[in-house]
Formats: C-alpha cells, structure tokens, sequence
C-alpha cells in the first residue's frame, strides 16, 4: 500500500499528470455528450463520425473574453474577505485571494482554484493588498496553482507568503496598461511603509478603467487613508467601488463617497459576519448618495463589466434564493448563468436600481430569512 502511495505521489508531480479544460457552456456540454453517444453507437462509421463535431464543440471550448479596451470584474463568494478576478482581452489579474476557512480548508482551495480552472485563467499578477488572513488565506493555493504569476503587495519581507514568491511591493504611482485598460496603484505612498500601526493602513488601492469606466478596489482601508488619498489624487471617479474593509464604521467616509460617486458600491461580507458588515450606518451613507450597495452574502458571486457599468449580475437570483453559490461548486453550467442574471440591488431609493428591486418590505423579509452561504467568517482588522 505504501509502495502505491509514493508511486501516485511521484506520478502526480507530472507535469501532465492533471489536465484541466474551461467549463464549457450547457449548450456545448449538451451537444458534446451527443456527440460521444453518437461515436459510441453501433453505426455504420460514416455516422458515428457526424458526431465528432459535435463532441469537438465540448472539448475545444475557449472562456469568452471581454473584446480589446474592455475588460470584466468577477467577485467570487469567498465569505468574509476579497478575492476580485479581474479580465480584459487577454491578461488577467486576481485583487485578493479571499480568507482562511480552517487549518485545511481556504478560499484558495475552495473557491479560486477550481475558478480560475473553469475560465482557465494563467494570471499575470496576484495583488494582496495587504496582510491580513481574509486577504491572505488562499494565496498559498493560488500561488501554488499559477507559478508564471508575479505578486504585487504589501506583505513585509519576511511574511511567509515571500517564501513562496517574492512581492514586488505596492507603492502609488505603478501602472501599467494591458489591452487598452489602465491599471494603476493609487495606495499606499512610499512614505506609509515607515509608520504604520495597522495592515490595514497600507492596503494596496487599485483603479481600473478605460475612457468610458472604472472600478476601483479598495481594500481595507481607513477614514485617515481615504482623507490622503482623496487629497492627492484628482481622479477618483468610478463606476464601481468594492467597498473599503467590507463595508466596516472605521471607512467609506463621506469624503471619499463624494470623490468616487460610484454607481455600485459592492461589499463583499460573510453571511452575519460577526463584525457585523456592513454596518448600517454606512450602508445608509451610500444611499443617501444613490449608490446601489450591494453584499456579497446575498448577491453571491458578482459579476461586473466595463461596456455595462450601470449593472451588476448577481449569481444568487434573489436575496433569500437558495440556489447553489459559485464558491461551493464552480462547475460550467454554475459558470454560464451568471451572465444572463441581472442585478438584485438590495437598496431603497436609488433611481438606478432595475425594476427587480425588492421593496423595503420583502427586504426585512429576506434578510431574516436569508440562507447562509456557508463560508466561515474570518477577522477582518
Ligand atoms: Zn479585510
């Protein structure tokens, strides 16, 4: 037995010992097994071989990409943390790796890995904003999974994470342009690195945007970090902003709502998190403003892009829909609805909410009946 072990041990470090292709869509999985039962049928061969096209629609499925100047954002349902997949035509960038569930078990594994397996992404570059565990947690997996990728962060030099590849570190003022897309580095500043007392402090800040939108990514952090980059950097508009530290009393203050004005403001939270994200009081501070807020533990995975900017596609098709969640299963038929759902937006007054927007009422509903997503809550500092 033990002999057999160490045989699938050496066989499994392979380089083709695994083999994985996208998720093709129902229509081409639909057609594809057609095809195989076609082949398989005692038929005469000039029969069988009509089959062949169809089997090949299935195995030579390519993931759609957003067309060049375009580019999509994927906020997969990880619980409490962030983990943003962010595409354009033809590189791709993961902003966060989502938390550590347990010793065995992190979003890494649960969620991203079979994510990007799907899309069959190879990432040019893995940002971990910053330190912390609900940041952090599936970074190991994903690393492991995408050695080609390199690491923008702000992790220290002797984080565990620098073992596995080395972070070139995030400083304001890095861009880089990919397929027509900007992509720039607003936070934090050289100077940040000397002083700071929380991990949250130098949370890496992402804006994304073409000439038409933008998204912006902020990490965790803080009402004193939002104040300096508000005051340094004249264009913070966008269109989408994924909330500061989930939504948390200690950010999103009104001076940086006001310079952003995004159309959509997404949290991504655990199911009743124990941080209690987002708070109220925030929540409120985005629709006093008309901004759909929407959370991720009703949403589920959210999916955002850029020729769209008014509209979010939420996984989940209501707020108190009990389908299954892309963290759980990222199979290809999970993978093909979420495009053609259409934003849920839990808000009460936004004139940019679709017809579909549950009224106050169904929204105290919901909420209390809301089912969970079944991701463990981790700390968010
Ligand atoms: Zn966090």
């Amino acid at each position: 037995m033990q002999a057999l072990a160490l045989l699938l041990q050496w066989l499994a470090q392979w380089p083709v010992a695994t083999f994985s292709a996208p998720a093709p869509a129902l229509w081409a999985v639909v057609a594809g097994v057609a095809g195989g039962v076609l082949l398989a049928m005692r038929l005469p061969w000039s029969l069988r071989a009509l089959g062949l096209p169809l089997l090949l629609q299935a195995l030579l499925w390519q993931a759609q990409r957003p067309a060049p100047g375009e580019f999509e954002l994927l906020a997969a349902d990880v619980g409490q943390g962030n983990a943003v997949l962010v595409r354009t035509a033809t590189h791709s960038l993961l902003y966060d790796t989502g938390p550590r569930y347990s010793v065995e078990s992190d979003a890494g594994h649960r969620v991203l890995v079979p994510l990007l397996r799907a899309f069959d992404e190879k990432l040019a570059t893995v940002v971990l904003s910053h330190r912390d565990s609900d940041h952090t947690g599936g970074a190991p997996a994903v690393l492991a999974m995408q050695p080609q990728a390199e690491l923008l962060s702000s992790i220290e030099a002797a984080h565990p994470l620098q073992r596995l590849r080395a972070a070139q570190r995030c400083v304001a003022g890095r861009r880089w342009t990919w397929d027509g897309v900007d992509f720039e580095i607003l936070h934090p500043v050289e100077a940040d690195y000397a002083g700071f007392t929380k991990p949250n402090a130098v949370s890496c800040v992402l804006r994304i945007g073409n000439d038409r939108a933008a998204a912006l990514l902020a990490g965790d952090i803080e009402r004193l970090q939002e104040a300096a980059l508000v005051a340094r950097t004249p264009g913070l508009r966008a269109d989408l902003l994924l909330v500061p530290h989930h939504g948390s009393k200690t950010s999103s203050s009104p001076a940086l709502l006001d310079a952003v004005r995004p159309r959509i403001a997404l949290v991504q939270a655990g199911y009743r998190n124990r941080f209690g994200h987002p708070a109220e009081e925030v929540a409120a501070r985005y629709r006093e403003r008309e901004i759909a807020i929407v959370d991720s533990a009703h949403c589920g995975a959210a999916s955002w892009f850029s020729g769209r900017p008014a509209e979010l596609q939420c996984q989940r098709r209501s707020r108190n829909a009990t389908g299954t969640t892309l963290s759980r299963r990222s199979t290809g038929p999970e993978l093909a609805k979420l495009r053609p759902r259409r934003l849920v937006v839990p808000c009460t007054n936004s004139t940019r909410c679709t017809s579909s927007c549950p009224t106050t009422a169904q929204r105290s509903e919901t909420t209390t009946n809301a089912t969970t997503n079944g991701s463990r809550s981790s700390p968010a500092r």
